[in-house]
């Protein structure tokens, strides 16, 4: 279960809408404790794809490593990264899970026309052999 709050979701679905109808990415920043990974914080990043930023997502190794920095001084973790679909479903390409490491969370919300639409999020086997589907939850209250 990912939980995202409504406010750290609406940011997502306007970075997506901005950057149509190119791909936005960005990492989420949280805790996980007994399975339940509550996001608290997102950073925007670049698109490093100069060739085809339309349809491919991937982050720099500098960026990992400046976020890992940033989640380390406020406490946090670094436990996912989102992207969008332009004009594509949620769902994770075959680009994806060649570049995707297991264990993070992998947040995409599609973007039909310039309007963000479904967001789904999904965690890569430890074989790399294919995602799951994780849940979203919004229900923040315990975690507050
Ligand atoms: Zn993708």
């Amino acid at each position: 279960m990912l939980k995202l709050s409504e406010e750290l979701v609406e940011r997502i679905r306007a970075h997506a809408a901005q950057s149509y109808p190119y791909e936005c990415c960005g990492a989420m920043l949280g805790t996980e404790s007994s399975g339940a990974r509550l996001v608290k914080e997102l950073v925007m990043l670049d698109n490093q794809r100069e060739d085809s930023p339309r349809n491919r997502f991937l982050v720099d190794p500098a960026d990992v490593l400046r976020v890992e920095r940033a989640a380390r001084a406020q406490g946090l973790d670094l436990i996912g990264w989102y992207h969008s679909h332009p004009d594509a479903p949620p769902r994770p390409s075959d680009f994806d899970r060649e570049h995707a490491w297991p264990w993070y969370s992998y947040v995409i919300v599609s973007v039909e026309a310039g309007v963000p639409r479904r967001m789904a999020s999904w965690r890569l086997l430890d074989d790399r052999s294919r995602f799951d589907g994780e849940e979203i939850g919004s229900d923040l209250t315990a975690a507050c």
